[in-house]
């Protein structure tokens, strides 16, 4: 079994429910086990700001999938709860699932790069994650947790929210 990281994130057609969904999804996963989840955060957008807030979260996943094929269940979850990729970059979207990290798999090819490439500038992301690493985490590239929370530029518009019914940490 691999230990994962999901970041999840939505802005459209009510972003807690979204993400409760979407958590349901990954527990539904095959040869998968939804092991935590985060508190739910919100925050201003990043990108064009002409958008509503975003909620987002990470989980804790155990799998037997590989990397590329995670990614093929996790695209199916966004298309399933609507999702639509448009040219803009960082739109509006009802769902966004990145892998942030894959054990200790460093991966970077046309479908995927992980740790994911901008976790470390997102406190979105990264507050999260540390809700479910322990103090002394470090990355699959030798990089600590600590120390990019540390870097992280401080994001004065985020906000912790309830923890979901999923959290088991
Ligand atoms: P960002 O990657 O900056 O968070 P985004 O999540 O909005 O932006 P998407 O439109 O969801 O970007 O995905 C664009 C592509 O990113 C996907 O088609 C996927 O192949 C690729 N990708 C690369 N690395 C990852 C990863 N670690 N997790 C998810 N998708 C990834
Ligand atoms: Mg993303
Ligand atoms: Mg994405």
């Amino acid at each position: 079994m691999e230990a994962v990281y999901i970041g999840l994130g939505s802005n459209l057609a009510d972003p807690v429910q979204q993400l409760d969904a979407a958590l349901k999804a990954l527990a539904q996963l095959p040869k998968t086990r939804l092991v935590a989840t985060s508190a739910y955060y919100s925050s201003a957008p990043l990108g064009p700001s002409d958008q509503p807030r975003y909620t987002n979260a990470a989980a804790y996943l155990e799998t037997d999938l590989a990397p590329h094929f995670l990614l093929d269940q996790l695209q199916a979850i966004e298309l399933n709860q609507g999702r639509q990729r448009k040219a803009e970059r960082w739109g509006p979207r009802t769902l966004d699932l990145d892998i942030l990290l894959f054990g200790q798999h460093i991966l970077d090819d046309e479908r995927l790069c992980v740790p994911h490439y901008h976790m470390h500038a997102r406190p979105f992301v990264l507050l999260p994650l540390a809700e479910l690493c322990p103090a002394d985490f470090q990355l699959a590239d030798g990089r600590l947790l600590a120390d990019l929370l540390k870097h992280c530029p401080v994001d004065p518009t985020l906000q912790r929210l309830h923890t979901p019914a999923f959290c088991t940490i």
